[in-house]
């Protein structure tokens, strides 16, 4: 291959990007491009570690693995080498000069501006190999592929727009990361500090980090400065460690090193599991959901290894869809080290490890929601609505993850966060309440101003409120708990405590209570926009409200599949009026019908406003109120 001249390229923009937010918005922790250039080393061994095993000539027989870290105060660089995997002048440009993530330009949408509200938003970007330009003001990047034959690259840029990269013959394989220092950086030349940093950082990693033993003044023989070297960390993995002798900073490192989050883990469990199988896993909880969460595309699972061995990132296999925010590597000593993803989808082993690990998060959600209340409630706050994912997705631990569940209720007041557990709702029941009552509205509000909790609210019983967009759906799949059935307060006939839950004579007492003058009244007025006219039980301060029946679909699911370019049947409501209230006495003595028709449609208007619906004719309803207000003032 002819040797190739410098060539000046740009960084895609979302680089740019991303280069000029990280050395604006995050120069507050600048240490943590040690952990970033750390871990990219460790992960370049990693990958040849797993390559060699196929490819046994990719380490031409080197497997004296290690990540140096040296410094020289004369001209003022930084040098972070490591002899794994390497990058081929492709995979340089394609590795460092573009964001491949995908959801990148959403997450481009997402920046305000606002330097703390962004700098948190990178965090859980992940920052990677650009937080170098944090401290240095040019980064040479010199790099050989463990692929025999490879020729060499140097990569160059001081983090604007471009970078050059050009062949470089003569190097080992690996990669040398030189930082030339920015002047307000020069404290990662001292040995003192920066020995503390890199110590901080690496004392997870399974590979030997480095430096110099003590400083060496004016040499320039290589192999002298090879003795000096020494391992500044334990190179013992982890989660291969034993709890006791893991402290808690170590974990949270460790976290920071596998999942490039910023914030520590809200919680997290390690286990050695024996037996008929035999794993290792380490998994934890984040505190904030990436912002690629709900984006199908994102990578998820965790990083798998196979005797010690790492195989892949993202091994979607071992937990289900709706845990897939936590973050964690598992160990396997039965898989075989040239195990493939669709080998994982079928491994009978991998389906044991994955029931299993499942059960261990969600008990360690359980003991948290226990004996962790607050936790639990930031933990629910953030990623409540992807555990009742699972309400579906899981049949079999369905009722683990009911007892996870939080809802707000009529007696949360003004807080919409006051949330009670179904265990709780039940704890504080009638005492000859058999129903678990919920109303699904569009938020907070809309729930706690619904009509239909007026009855409730009089006789002190309490409602749960489901306003996420996937509550209606996981209620259908949520119909009982614990022997208790839930009911949807805007459907049908509700049953108060007290008035036999039971559905029976159903049919005796429905007739009684439609013996009412005005059913017959208004039935012909209303009769193209609802299925039926009946006085409530219902109410006590509204005039009328619209109840759902049985087996119609609910407001939020048919907006959801008219969002989706579904069209649905519209299913009518019944409309209750509420016999007490002074409007629907007033209406019983109307004589004049047209007058009484009218009233009768400004009725179910309003019902329909007051149930976050719209109004089909908002102009009719308009000129009828003008009308009403016409004849009140002149009369
Ligand atoms: P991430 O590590 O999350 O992938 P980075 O920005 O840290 O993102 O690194 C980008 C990519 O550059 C890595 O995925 C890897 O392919 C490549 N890379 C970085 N450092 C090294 C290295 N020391 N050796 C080999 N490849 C590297
Ligand atoms: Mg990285």
């Amino acid at each position: 291959m002819a040797k190739k001249k410098t060539e000046k390229m740009n960084f895609q923009t979302e680089a740019k990007q991303l280069l000029q937010l990280m050395i604006h918005s995050l120069y507050s922790n600048k240490e943590i491009f040690l952990r970033e250039l750390i871990s990219n080393a460790s992960d370049a061994i990693d990958k040849l570690r797993f390559e060699s095993i196929a490819n046994p000539e990719m380490t031409e027989g080197d497997t004296d693995f290690h990540i140096d870290v040296t410094f020289d105060k004369d001209s003022k660089t930084l040098t972070i080498v490591d002899n794994g995997i390497g990058m081929t002048r492709e995979e340089v440009i394609s590795n460092l000069g573009t964001i491949a993530k995908s959801g990148t330009a959403e997450f481009f949408s997402k920046l305000t501006g606002d330097q703390k509200s962004d700098a948190q938003l990178i965090g859980q970007f992940g920052v990677g190999f650009y937080s170098a330009f944090m401290v240095a003001q040019e980064v040479e990047v010199e790099t050989c592929s463990a692929i025999p034959g490879s020729t060499g690259v140097r990569w160059k840029s001081s983090g604007e727009d471009e970078y050059s990269i050009e062949d470089a013959k003569d190097l080992g394989r690996g990669t040398r990361v030189i930082l030339h220092l920015q002047q307000e950086a020069l404290e990662f030349t001292e040995d003192y500090r920066l020995r503390s940093v890199v110590k901080k950082y690496s004392d997870h990693i399974g590979v030997p980090v480095r430096m110099v033993k003590a400083a060496i003044t004016g040499d320039d023989e290589e192999a002298k400065k090879e003795e000096e070297l020494e391992a500044v960390n334990s190179a013992q993995a982890l989660w291969t460690k034993s709890r006791t002798d893991v402290k808690d900073d170590e974990y949270k490192e460790f976290y920071k090193h596998i999942s490039h989050d910023f914030d520590e883990p809200l919680s997290w469990s390690h286990n050695k599991v024996e037996g008929k199988l035999e794993y290792t896993s380490l998994l934890y909880l984040p505190k904030k959901p990436p912002f690629d969460l709900y984006n199908r595309e994102t990578p998820k699972g965790l990083k798998l290894y196979v005797q010690r061995v790492f195989i892949m990132d993202d091994a979607e296999q071992f937990l289900p869809l709706y845990l897939r925010f936590v973050k964690g590597i598992v160990d396997s000593n039965d898989l075989p080290l040239n195990v493939s993803r669709e080998i994982l989808q079928e491994d009978e082993k991998v389906t044991s490890i994955r029931n299993a690990l499942t059960k261990r998060v969600l008990s360690m959600l359980s003991d948290m929601a226990k004996k962790e209340e607050e936790k639990y409630q930031e933990f629910w706050d953030e990623f409540g609505e992807v555990i009742k994912e699972g309400m579906g997705e899981d049949f079999s631990n369905r009722d683990s993850i009911a007892k996870l569940l939080r809802f707000s209720s009529n007696k949360s007041g003004e807080q919409e966060k006051k949330v009670v557990s179904l265990e709780g709702y039940l704890g504080r029941k009638a005492k000859d309440q058999k129903s678990i009552y919920y109303i699904c509205a569009e938020s907070f509000e809309k729930a706690s101003q619904s009509p239909h909790l007026e009855i409730f609210k009089q006789k002190d019983i309490e409602v749960l409120f489901l306003f996420d967009r996937i509550d209606e759906w996981m209620m259908s799949m949520l119909t009982e708990h614990e022997e208790h059935p839930l009911v949807d307060v805007m459907r049908g006939d509700v049953k108060l405590p007290g008035e036999s839950e039971e559905k029976d004579d159903e049919d005796s007492s429905e007739e009684k209570a439609e013996e009412h003058p005005l059913t017959e009244r208004i039935t012909p007025v209303l009769k193209d926009k609802v299925q039926k006219v009946r006085p409530s039980k219902r109410l006590t301060d509204s005039p009328a409200c619209l109840v759902l029946s049985e087996d119609a679909m609910g407001i939020q699911m048919r907006k959801i599949m008219e969002a989706n370019g579904q069209s649905m049947p519209s299913s009518k409501p019944y409309f209750e009026f509420n016999p007490d209230h002074p409007l629907v006495k007033r209406l019983d003595e109307e004589s004049d019908e047209d007058r009484f028709g009218e009233l009768v449609e400004i009725l179910f208007d309003q019902a329909s406003l007051a149930e976050g619906g719209s109004l089909q004719d908002p102009a009719s309803y308009v000129s009828r109120m003008n009308r009403l207000m016409l004849d009140l003032m002149s009369g």
